[in-house]
């Protein structure tokens, strides 16, 4: 299978890019070592992120179907929430999953090692067992995928255990009254999503505008809209000051052009604005690996530090940080040390914020070409036309595309509306192929789907979607 059966390996992280790069080491032949902290490989991902969320969001999708179905003529009971059976339930999700790569790295035989790594010199670690034991071994190569953490902001420092961040919301100690939420990106939309659902009066501080600053305003909307029921307030142009602990919970003042009210107590705080890049290995200094100002670890295309004997992948190298470019990354990074020639190059990496309804997107963005000044259409297909969505009682979506005016080349795709997650592989299939918006609008989607609002869109370009009318220009 391979021409690097010898090299021996460590990777350091076991999250979806360090375990990503084992196995793939491993069925290349090379002899690998993966550490990490926890019983299994899993990382952030598996543990305390993306996994257990989805769960829970999952839950919070059904509770809030279940409300709309009286619509329909079903009318459910007021649910009841029995919340450790909730919690095992996640639990059991992440122990599942877990296991499983575990399971994996045996039939593999990578050899697991739960502990934390620091260097010696530029091929060797020095391991701290979780047993306790020291281990000091050398490696041909040593890859670092070790991650990020939250972002902490020294006006919200507060010892309390009613302060959280993404890690301490998701153990769902109880359903707090309230909840303050500070950040309105990924992590607080989703959490948010899930405590409102769960019957949390749920306050979002967002510091910027709008929420999801990275995502196009025209796709956020209905997002916007939805979240506005569902939550008791979003407050824009707004930064919380202070969080003081007090007897019947946390004190919190806001600053911002458009406050109304200045403070509020809140019986719990989910601090969600944004991670910082784990780079502080131990004796990292003893290499030559280079560190950036922002903290991320410098690599080039080949994922190669500046050190010839080490990789780096994932949120430690840069943004986005998320979990599929991590498993790429660390695919690229064993390709690059077996010989092969490769370079972490994507047309398009996806984006999915799993709120309700999602929000999606891939390649440019319609606000990162006019910052660009980038000549762009753009064809947008509202799911109110699309037959499945009206039949899942979802038309508050919309797909489009943006589109290079000369060469009709698809530069990006935006997707909003329940399942968008899902859709934009399709998107991101479209760029890695070159396609044109005519490849779209001629594959034959199958019917009735909302994968069809893609293939429309590109009719749209063309001003003859089946479903959405153009009157004729005189
Ligand atoms: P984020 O960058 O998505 O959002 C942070 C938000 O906080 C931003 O909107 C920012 O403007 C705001 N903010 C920053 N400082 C603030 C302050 N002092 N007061 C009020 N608002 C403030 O970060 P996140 O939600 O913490 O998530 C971190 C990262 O984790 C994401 O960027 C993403 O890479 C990853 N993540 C991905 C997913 C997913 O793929 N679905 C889910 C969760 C997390």
């Amino acid at each position: 299978m391979t021409d690097t059966p010898n090299l021996h390996i460590a990777v350091v992280g076991g999250g979806p890019g360090g375990y990503a790069a084992a196995f793939l080491a491993a069925d290349l032949g090379m002899k690998v070592t993966l550490i990490d902290p926890e019983t299994n490989p899993g990382g952030v991902c598996l543990y305390r992120g993306c996994i257990p969320s989805k769960a829970l969001l999952h839950v919070a999708k059904l509770i809030e179907e279940s409300e709309q179905a009286k619509d329909w003529g079903i009318d459910f009971a007021e649910p009841k929430i029995d919340l450790a059976r909730l919690r095992s339930w996640k639990e059991n999700v992440v122990k599942k999953l877990t296991g499983g790569l575990g399971q994996l790295s045996k039939q593999r035989s990578v050899q697991y090692i739960q502990g934390r790594a620091g260097f010696e010199n530029s091929n060797t670690l020095r391991i701290s067992k979780a047993d306790g034991a020291d281990q000091t071994v050398s490696f041909d190569r040593i890859i670092l995928a070790t991650g990020s953490r939250p972002a902490i902001v020294p006006s919200l420092k507060l010892d309390s255990p009613r302060m959280m961040d993404s890690a301490g919301a998701l153990n769902l100690e109880d359903v707090p009254g309230s909840l303050l939420v500070v950040g309105g990106g990924y992590i607080g939309l989703e959490l948010g999503s899930v405590y409102a659902a769960l019957g949390t009066r749920v306050t979002v501080v967002e510091m910027l505008p709008g929420l999801l600053p990275g995502a196009d305003r025209d796709l956020v909307l209905p997002l916007h809209k939805r979240l506005d029921k569902l939550f008791e307030a979003i407050l824009l142009n707004t930064t919380v000051a202070s969080v003081k602990g007090e007897s019947n919970g946390i004190h919190a003042t806001f600053e911002g052009a458009d406050v109304k009210e200045r403070e509020r107590v809140f019986d719990r705080v989910l601090v969600s604005v944004g991670r910082k890049p784990n780079s502080e290995i131990p004796g990292l200094e003893k290499t030559q690996v280079q560190v950036g100002t922002k903290g991320f670890i410098q690599v080039n295309p080949q994922l190669q530090t500046s050190d010839p004997s080490i990789y780096a992948i994932g949120d430690v190298v840069g943004e986005p940080m998320l979990a599929h470019k991590a498993s790429h990354q660390g695919r690229t990074a064993v390709e690059a040390i077996a010989g092969h020639k490769v370079a972490f190059e994507p047309n398009a990496i996806p984006a999915v914020v799993f709120t309700d309804p999602e929000v999606a997107w891939c390649g440019l963005t319609e606000t990162q070409a006019q910052k660009e000044n980038r000549e762009i259409k753009v064809a947008k297909f509202p799911w109110a036309a699309s037959g499945r969505a009206v039949t899942l009682d979802r038309p508050d979506g919309m797909t489009k595309l943006l589109i290079d005016p000369k060469s009709e080349r698809v530069l990006g795709v935006g997707i909003v509306g329940a399942g968008a997650g899902e859709l934009i592989a399709e998107g991101v299939l479209a760029m890695e192929m070159g396609a044109l918006a005519r490849d779209v609008a001629l594959t034959i989607h199958p019917h009735p789907t909302l994968s069809e609002t893609l293939m429309e869109s590109a009719e749209v370009w063309f001003g003859t979607s089946t479903h959405v009318y153009r009157p004729k220009r005189s």
